[in-house]
C-alpha cells in the first residue's frame, strides 16, 4: 500500500479521500489556499502545506506548487479528487515524471478522453453505442457538413471537440442555420478551449443521462458498478442522483456494462472512471468518458458496497482489483442530494459563516460535508458544501428517508438549496422516477 499520499483537492470530496486514507493506514498532506485553513480535511491531516492565495490559478490549479508539496512532504502519490487538475494530462504527465505516482488513469489516457472525437472513436471502435454524427471533425466544405446533417437528420448539435462543463455547443433545427452554427460554435471553441475542431451529433430530444461506473486496475482487469441516474440537472449541473437508474433492467445494464468494460480493456485504462450516456427510448448513447471519481459515486458505492475511493488508492499502489464482475450485486436504492450554499430561488452563490449546523441521521443516511459549526464558506470556489445520500431496500424508502433528512438538516447563517431538494424530493414525477434531463429546468419554470 502507498505510505503518504498529497491530497490536491478541498471541501468534500477532501476529505473523502483524507477518511479513506485513515482507513487503510496512508499518511495524508493536506494542501490549501490561504482561504482554506480551517477546512475539516486540514484540520486532520498528519501535514498541511499552505500552497497559495485563495485564487484557484494560484493554489488548487498550480501545478509546481502541488508538485513541490509532494516533494517537501515525501509523499509518494497524488490524489486529484474531482474538478481543479483532475482531467488534466499535463498535470498527470508532470507528476508522473517527477517522479510521483498520479492516483488515476495515464497521462495518454486522460488525453484521448479528454478530446470528444478521439473518445468517440475509441468507443466505436470497443463496441460501445454512440451518438449518430459526423464520425469525425468537420472540415470547412460546406455541402459536405450539410450532406452530414441530411443524413443525421434534425435537430443535430453542434459540439467542441475540446468542450467541457456543458459550454461549446450549439443545436441546429433547420439546415438554413448549419453553416453559421458551425461558424460560431468553431470561434467559440477556439476562443474558450483553444481548441477549433467540432463535430456533429443528432440531438435527442428528451433523452435522460444514464452513466456507468468502471474500475479497471490496468493489469487486464476491468468491472463495473452499475450505473447511476442524473437526469435532474439545471444549467447541465447535477442536481440530484440515483443508483440503480430506474427501468433499468439486468439484461440492460449487463449490456451496456460489458461493453464498458470492454473498452476498458482495449484502452488500457486505469483506475476509476465513468462512461456518461443518454437514454432514450430503450437505447444508450455514449457522450463522453470522464476518467476521474465523480461527486455522485457514493450512490454507488451505497448500492455494491464497493469503497471507490479505496479502490482508486489500492490500484495506484500497483494492487489487482480483489474481486470480479460476478463479485458485484446492486442491492436497495440509494438518491444522492447536492447541497449547495445558495440561493433556491435565484441560485446566487451565498458564502459567509455558518452560524450553526446540524446534521441528519438514522439508518441509511449518509453525509459527506466537510462543514460545522462556525465555519466560513469563501466566494472563492464552488458552491456545493455537502452531499447527503440516502439508501434503502427500495426506491421509495430511500426518498422517504431523504424527505426526513432533509427536514432534519439546519444550516444556519447562510442560504442552501435544501428547499429546492425538498420539493423535487415530493415531486410526483420524480417520485414515479426516469424523467429526463430537461425535467427540472420545466419544473423551475425556465
Ligand atoms: P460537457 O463535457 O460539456 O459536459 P457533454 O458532451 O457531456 O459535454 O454534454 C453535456 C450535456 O449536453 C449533456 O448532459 C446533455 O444534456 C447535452 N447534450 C450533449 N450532447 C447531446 C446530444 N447529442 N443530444 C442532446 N443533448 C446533448
Amino acid at each position: 500500500m502507498l505510505d503518504k499520499i498529497v491530497i490536491a483537492n478541498r471541501g468534500e470530496i477532501a476529505l473523502r479521500i483524507l477518511r479513506a486514507c485513515k482507513e487503510l493506514g496512508i499518511k495524508t498532506v493536506a494542501v490549501h489556499s490561504t482561504a482554506d485553513r480551517d477546512l475539516k480535511h486540514v484540520l486532520l491531516a498528519d501535514e498541511t502545506i499552505c500552497i497559495g492565495s485563495a485564487r484557484s490559478i494560484d493554489s488548487y490549479l498550480n501545478i509546481p506548487r502541488l508538485i513541490s508539496a509532494a516533494e517537501v512532504s515525501g509523499a509518494e502519490a497524488i490524489h486529484p479528487g474531482y474538478g481543479f487538475l483532475s482531467e488534466n494530462a499535463d498535470f498527470a504527465e508532470q507528476v508522473e515524471q517527477s517522479g510521483f505516482t498520479f492516483i488515476g488513469p495515464r497521462a495518454e489516457t486522460i488525453r484521448m478522453m479528454g478530446d470528444k472525437v478521439s473518445a468517440i472513436n475509441a468507443m466505436k471502435r470497443s463496441g460501445v453505442p454512440c451518438v449518430p454524427g459526423s464520425d469525425g471533425p468537420l472540415d470547412g466544405d460546406a455541402e459536405k457538413n450539410k450532406a452530414h446533417g441530411r443524413r443525421i437528420g434534425y435537430p443535430v448539435i453542434i459540439k467542441a471537440s475540446g468542450g467541457g462543463g456543458g459550454r461549446g455547443m450549439r443545436v441546429v433545427r433547420r439546415e438554413e442555420d448549419l453553416i453559421e452554427a458551425i461558424d460560431m460554435t468553431r470561434a467559440e471553441a477556439k476562443a474558450a478551449f483553444d481548441n477549433d475542431i467540432v463535430y456533429m451529433e443528432k440531438y435527442l430530444e428528451n433523452p435522460r443521462h444514464v452513466e456507468i461506473q468502471v474500475l479497471a486496475d490496468g493489469q487486464g482487469h476491468a468491472v463495473h458498478l452499475g450505473e447511476r441516474d442524473c437526469s435532474m440537472q439545471r444549467r447541465h449541473q447535477k442536481v440530484v442522483e440515483e443508483a440503480p437508474a430506474p427501468g433499468i433492467t439486468e439484461e440492460m445494464r449487463k449490456f451496456i456494462g460489458e461493453r464498458c468494460t470492454q473498452a476498458c480493456l482495449e484502452i488500457d485504462y486505469r483506475g476509476a472512471g465513468t462512461f456518461e450516456f443518454l437514454y432514450e427510448n430503450g437505447e444508450f448513447f455514449f457522450i463522453e468518458m470522464n476518467t476521474r471519481v465523480q461527486v455522485e459515486h457514493p450512490v454507488t458505492e451505497m448500492v455494491t458496497g464497493v469503497d471507490i475511493i479505496k479502490e482508486q488508492l489500492r490500484i495506484a499502489a500497483g494492487l489487482p482489483l480483489s474481486f470480479t464482475q460476478d463479485d458485484i450485486k446492486i442491492r436497495g436504492h440509494a438518491v444522492e442530494c447536492r447541497i449547495n450554499a445558495e440561493d433556491p430561488e435565484r441560485f446566487l452563490p451565498s458564502p459567509g459563516k455558518i452560524e450553526m449546523f446540524h446534521a441528519p441521521g438514522g439508518m441509511g443516511v449518509r453525509w459527506e460535508s466537510h462543514i460545522y459549526s462556525g465555519y466560513t464558506v469563501p466566494p472563492y470556489y464552488d458552491s456545493m458544501i455537502g452531499k447527503l445520500i440516502t439508501y434503502g431496500e427500495t426506491r421509495d424508502v430511500a426518498i422517504v428517508r431523504m424527505r426526513n433528512a432533509l427536514n432534519e438538516m439546519i444550516v444556519e447563517g447562510i442560504k442552501t438549496n435544501i428547499s429546492l431538494q425538498q420539493s423535487i424530493m415530493l415531486d410526483e414525477h420524480f417520485q414515479h422516477g426516469g424523467t429526463n434531463i430537461h425535467y427540472l429546468e420545466k419544473k423551475l419554470g425556465l
